[in-house]
């Protein structure tokens, strides 16, 4: 690999081709602890030329590339596989040092911005010039610009918004030969063929290496609430949304959580959101033009089945502290990797879902805690299974899918396949789409280096 690597170096430099063990490690594992990888270095370019220029390299040597943003990916697509998997040498390509962010176009509303530029820093650009980045999650400080596209990811304000596909006007990539593909244009409306990057959208790093993206930005909500109210059933979320939209209030967020989640944050140092205990929680966050809090109160006090209730002017980030911070606490609580499968269902179909899933924890053989919670407007729940032995995380993963079949659901809603799902595909696509995938990787990468093991398995 020496002449390789020369060859790596001559590009970015020597201070950015890690290979040394210890330098490399943080990058080799991913979020959950679950998949850890190998890789003869990782790359760290700082321009799509040089990441032109890897890529060029790569494939002349048949060298295998994962592609890495900012490692908060929950199903193992950002982590090389281990050293056999593939038989081929492997580098990691990190993006985070492609963290430029470009002037705001005020008129056009929106921005371009390197793939390594993270969430937070692209939002608080844009608020600066009085909008908003309409993505948002709670890895916001790491996630990347490039990570979001390649995973398509949902987040609290897709209810609102729509998921990261609907926010990118533009893309400039790399495909695995080293051309360059780019298509930049702030034009809302070009229907020029194909949506080649709604295609790298949800793409997990297997057709191109993202290097730019031009987001559409939002204008902020004028004033919002947040409420969370404390409930026996998940229908009354649905329903409670329902009647605020029927009195002209915008969803901005609608979050669930369960009496299990809420405890477990508690106990990691959270105060609760709501002091009367209830087997679920729902968080909703509204805005309106006129009297937002007093209209809310209104509806709260018309809905049906609220055992208690909190309300704030936004942002009210203690209430959402209660539930951005179950995925740190489930992590920092769980004895073994936790299995975290990410699944949607149609609205209807829910309330019995949460259900069914709910009684997962007592159908293997081995005592494990189910903590569920998701963003329950858009029928989107993270099922996190805590102390599942390692060897039957298949069989506990089996289970959750034949829930998500059974109620016509999906088997990744927002976090994509990754390396965790791929023998589970053909629950969600037919064999003809599958196949279809499948012809476009091989147009793109027929070499079969970019994420091997990622998505198709
Ligand atoms: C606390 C927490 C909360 C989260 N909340 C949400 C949530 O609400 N909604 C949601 O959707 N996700 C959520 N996630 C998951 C994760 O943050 C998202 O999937 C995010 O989009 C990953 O971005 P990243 O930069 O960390 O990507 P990485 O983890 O580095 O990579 C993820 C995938 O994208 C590919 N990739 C990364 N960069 C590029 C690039 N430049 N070009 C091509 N491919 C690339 C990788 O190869 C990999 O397959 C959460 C994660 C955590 C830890």
């Amino acid at each position: 690999m020496q002449p390789f690597l020369d060859e790596c170096r001559a590009v970015v430099g020597d201070a950015h081709v890690l290979t040394d063990p210890q330098a490399m490690a943080g990058f080799l594992t991913d979020w959950t602890g679950r998949w850890t990888g190998h890789a003869e270095a990782v790359i760290r370019p700082r321009t799509t030329d040089e990441v032109a220029a890897v890529m060029r390299i790569c494939s002349s040597g048949d060298v295998d590339v994962c592609v890495q943003g900012g490692n908060t990916g929950l199903v193992g697509g950002s982590v090389p596989p281990s050293a056999a998997a593939t038989g081929r040498p492997a580098v990691l390509l990190s993006t985070t040092r492609m963290t430029d962010i470009d002037d705001i176009d005020t008129v056009g509303r929106c921005v371009g911005v390197q793939a390594g530029a993270t969430i937070d820093a692209i939002d608080t650009h844009a608020a600066r010039s009085g909008l908003m980045f309409p993505i948002d999650l709670a890895s916001r400080e790491s996630a990347t610009a490039g990570g979001v596209v390649a995973t398509n990811a949902g987040g609290t304000r897709m209810i609102r918004h729509g998921n990261t596909r609907a926010q990118v006007l533009g893309i400039e990539a790399v495909l695995a030969d080293g051309r360059l593909l780019r298509r930049w244009s702030s034009l809302v409306k070009d229907n020029v063929g194909y949506d080649v990057p709604g295609l790298l959208a949800g793409s997990e790093g297997t057709l191109a290496v993202i290097t730019r993206v031009l987001f559409a930005l939002a204008s902020p909500p004028p004033a919002t609430t947040v409420t969370v109210v404390a409930i026996d059933h998940v229908e009354t979320a649905l329903d409670l949304i329902g009647l605020l939209r029927s009195a002209g209030l915008t969803i901005e967020a609608a979050e669930i959580m369960t009496q299990a989640g809420v405890d477990l944050v508690h106990e990691h140092g959270q105060r609760r959101p709501v002091s009367t205990s209830a087997p679920f929680y729902a968080l909703i966050e509204v805005s309106g033009v006129g009297e937002v809090e007093s209209e809310m109160i209104d509806v709260l006090e018309r809905a049906d089945g609220i055992v208690d209730a909190v309300l704030e002017p936004g942002p009210a980030r203690a209430l959402w502290a209660a539930r951005e911070n179950h995925t740190e606490a489930i992590s920092r609580s769980t004895t073994t990797p936790v299995v975290k499968l990410d699944v949607s269902f149609p609205l209807r179909a829910l309330p019995e879902a949460f259900g069914e899933l709910s009684a997962i924890e007592g159908l293997v053989g081995h005592p494990c805690r189910a903590i569920l919670f998701g963003h329950v407007g858009d029928g989107n729940i993270h099922v996190n299974l805590l102390d599942v032995p390692p060897e039957r995380t298949e069989e506990i993963t089996a289970r959750v899918f034949a829930v998500v079949a059974v109620n016509g659901g999906s088997i990744s809603a927002e976090h994509g396949i990754g390396r965790a799902k791929t023998a589970w595909t053909h629950l969600g696509r037919s064999e003809v789409d599958r196949t279809t995938m499948r012809a476009i990787k091989t147009t793109l990468d027929p070499q079969g280096l970019l994420n091997p093991g990622v998505l198709f398995g």
